[in-house]
């Protein structure tokens, strides 16, 4: 049961809880999200409960490893440039974010804090653009070690190549066959917001957000490559092409749900196996 995207933070706890975490250079695990329409079956902060849950995963596969870490304060605001349009979707400037996200990472590395990975799952490349340009400010200006936490699949949706500095590159080993279960007419379409996989992991983590009963009976509008182009327009011809406000296919979560829990095993155990690797790099 999800109560609260502050459990097990350090938000709850009081500031010698972090003065001493800060003192032994634990690792934090920073969740970020935006605040952002995620279709009438989703609620508008799906992407900060679902980074809140992963960091919970990955303390604990780190606790059973030995390392002891930290998760940071939930950050919530970030850039909406595709679902800007709707109301709900509160969007910053990429500038504005890097700045805040810059006086954060300063405000850890303060608290004595020199490792940190950021988890985000908000796929606007605006947003994830953002968080890199501020990673990359930070580590040349204060000498710490920030990552974005990304699976190597994603790498390609940014033009990057895996070794950078400012990434922890995570390669679970899933199995092939799961990519093959999905319904016959959804093939060569996009399910990127809202849709089969985001529904799942949602009602994974957090099954009292999540409007099932409605989310069986909404049509797919997973986007083909000509629906891809205006979904990234942004404001009126993004929701043209997606009214309800999802791209992809609600209704597949029951299929993507046999999976979603050993997938998000693999996914976790695999980063904190990296995390843990890449601490002993640094001392
Ligand atoms: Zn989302």
């Amino acid at each position: 049961m999800f109560s609260s995207i502050f459990e097990d933070t350090m938000v709850t706890g009081n500031w010698q809880q972090v003065q001493r975490a800060g003192e032994e250079k634990q690792p934090v695990l920073f969740p970020l999200g935006v605040i952002e329409e995620h279709g009438p079956h989703l609620p508008l902060g799906a992407d900060i409960y679902w980074s809140a849950a992963m960091c919970r995963l990955v303390k604990e596969r780190l606790g059973a490893l030995g390392q002891k870490c930290v998760i940071g304060a939930p950050y919530y605001w970030g850039v909406n440039y595709c679902t800007g349009g709707f109301p709900g979707s509160f969007s910053l400037k990429p500038e504005t974010m890097q700045q805040v996200l810059f006086e954060i990472f300063e405000n850890l590395k303060d608290f004595g804090f020199s490792e940190i990975y950021c988890f985000s799952y908000h796929g606007d490349s605006f947003h994830v653009r953002a968080i890199a340009e501020a990673i990359k400010r930070v580590n040349a200006e204060l000498g710490i070690h920030v990552r974005l936490v990304l699976e190597s699949m994603d790498l390609r949706l940014y033009g990057w190549q895996g070794d950078e500095e400012f990434l922890l590159v995570s390669n679970p080993d899933y199995p092939m066959e799961w990519f093959e279960e999905q319904e016959p007419s959804e093939a060569g379409l996009l399910d990127i917001h809202a849709g089969a996989f985001e529904t799942a992991v949602l009602n994974h983590f957090c099954p009292e957000q999540v409007n099932l009963e409605l989310a069986k009976e909404l049509k797919s509008s997973s986007l083909s490559k000509e629906g891809m182009k205006k979904w990234l327009q942004g404001g009126e011809s993004t929701r043209e092409v997606v009214p309800l406000g999802y791209a992809g296919n609600p209704a597949g979560y029951q299929v993507v749900s046999k999976h979603v829990e050993e997938m998000l095993a693999l996914q976790s155990a695999d980063i904190a196996m990296r995390i843990l690797k890449k601490g002993k790099d640094n001392d």
